[in-house]
């Protein structure tokens, strides 16, 4: 065991997980009340780095790029990337929606009801990017405000230079430790990833999962052409990094997303693999927190399947204008999707009322809700890490000597 790396042993925990949790599925309390604590002891763990991690490293990463010209740039850069492969990924959804004809034959059966979640609205989302408090929002554990007081931090440290010197140390020196933290916890991982995945495979078992098959391949399928498309020709063409290099060193951190649908909670990870990948701590501390809060692309591909599925089975045909506002509203509404488990769904019924579509579908997605997040949580966050890989190799920020030496150590 000792010999294999760490995401051989995440992906072998991983499938013995699925098959426990088959086994497990006429006892599903048995797999939530003495496996489920296992797992949720390990994302505790990996949670309490994120705010730390994400503070430090983003004010780092900040200082790091030296002037503020360059941190326009490469927020510019990554916002294209981000804003673009999203678009892309809901196109994708539509047209395999299209083409496969999902929903196809299937009729909502009676008493199906949803109740309507409020989407948060999206200039609320926009306000709120400024914390009118920033140890609030760190103690809220947000996102996108921490995010903006970081960099406010890191540029105001720069423009004070000599006097800021001591401050700048002492951030260094907190995300190196935070680095470290983040390396000790993963040797734990596949054990974590074992136990989260056993009592979802036992709750959630083929029973729930066949009617609605159809859906669930499609999505799957959709999250899979994504990468193989649109992160391979990026990476390669604008890259100029191999494809496969790039998902076998990133494969802790897709898995890892897959097994708990938080694209938040695996920030910690996702930093280490573009490590491993050579992506210098600047460029990832800066492009992978704002990914994991706004970037979405499995999210937003299976807001275009699933308002394409509820159309078709309220008998409604979506026009090429309603999909185009599909396309349009599932990009917003994946920026506005909090980085945990199920915000997507929620954010579905903002695309929903965009064409004037029924929410009483939606409790038939509910069922199914978690599955499909997991497959589009982990293209999320191998998109994140596509993004960094690519930004940092048009800065000249990419160490490509790390390919060669460090294989091994992942
Ligand atoms: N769970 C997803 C994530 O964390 C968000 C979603 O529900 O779509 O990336």
């Amino acid at each position: 065991m000792k010999k294999l790396s760490l995401s051989t042993k995440i992906l072998i925990a991983l499938l013995i997980g699925i098959v426990v949790g088959l086994f497990m599925q006429g006892m599903p309390d048995a797999a939530n009340n003495y496996i489920k604590p296992f797992g949720t002891l390990f994302l505790n763990l990996i949670k309490l780095i994120v705010v730390p991690l994400v503070l430090a490293s983003l004010v780092v990463g900040t200082t790091g790029l030296g002037d503020i010209k360059k941190i326009g740039r490469i927020g510019g850069k990554t916002l294209a990337y981000y804003l673009l492969t999203t678009a892309f990924a809901v196109i994708i959804g539509l047209i395999l929606a299209n083409v496969l004809n999902v929903g196809g034959g299937y009729t909502i059966p009676v008493g199906a009801t949803q109740e309507a979640q409020e989407a948060p609205k999206f200039i609320d989302t926009l306000l709120n990017i400024i914390p009118t408090n920033p140890i609030k929002a760190l103690v809220d554990g947000n996102m996108l405000q921490i995010i903006v007081f970081a960099l406010m931090l890191g540029g105001s440290i720069m423009a004070v230079g000599e006097k800021a010197e001591s401050l700048k140390r002492g951030f260094e020196s907190l995300a190196e430790t935070m680095y470290k933290m983040t390396a000790a916890i993963m040797q734990f991982a596949p054990y974590g990833v074992f136990a989260l995945i056993v009592p979802v495979v036992a709750v959630n078992g083929p029973s729930v999962l066949l009617p609605l098959l159809k859906v669930i391949l499609i999505v799957y399928f959709g999250c899979i052409l994504h990468m193989a498309l649109v992160y391979s020709s990026t990476l390669k063409v604008l890259g100029k990094f191999s494809p496969i290099e790039f998902f076998k060193k990133v494969s802790p951190a897709s898995l890892f997303a897959f097994t708990t649908a938080s694209s938040s909670s695996t920030l910690p990870i996702t930093m280490k693999c573009t490590d491993e990948m050579g992506v210098s701590k600047s460029i990832s501390s800066f492009v992978l927190p704002l990914g994991a809060t706004i970037n979405m692309d499995g999210t937003a591909l299976y807001q275009g399947v699933c308002a394409f599925f509820i159309a078709q089975i309220s008998g409604v045909d979506l026009t090429i204008g309603q999909q185009i506002t599909v396309v349009l509203t599932a990009t917003l509404a994946s920026i506005g999707t909090a980085g945990v488990p199920g915000a997507g769904f929620i954010m579905l019924t903002m695309v929903l009322q965009a064409v004037g579509l029924p929410l009483e579908g939606l409790a038939l997605i509910a069922g199914i809700d978690r599955i499909l997040d997991m497959a589009r949580t982990s293209v999320n966050v191998t998109g994140d890490a596509a993004c960094a890989v690519v930004v940092a190799a048009s800065e000249n920020e990419l160490n490509r000597e790390v390919k060669a030496t460090e294989t091994a150590s992942m």
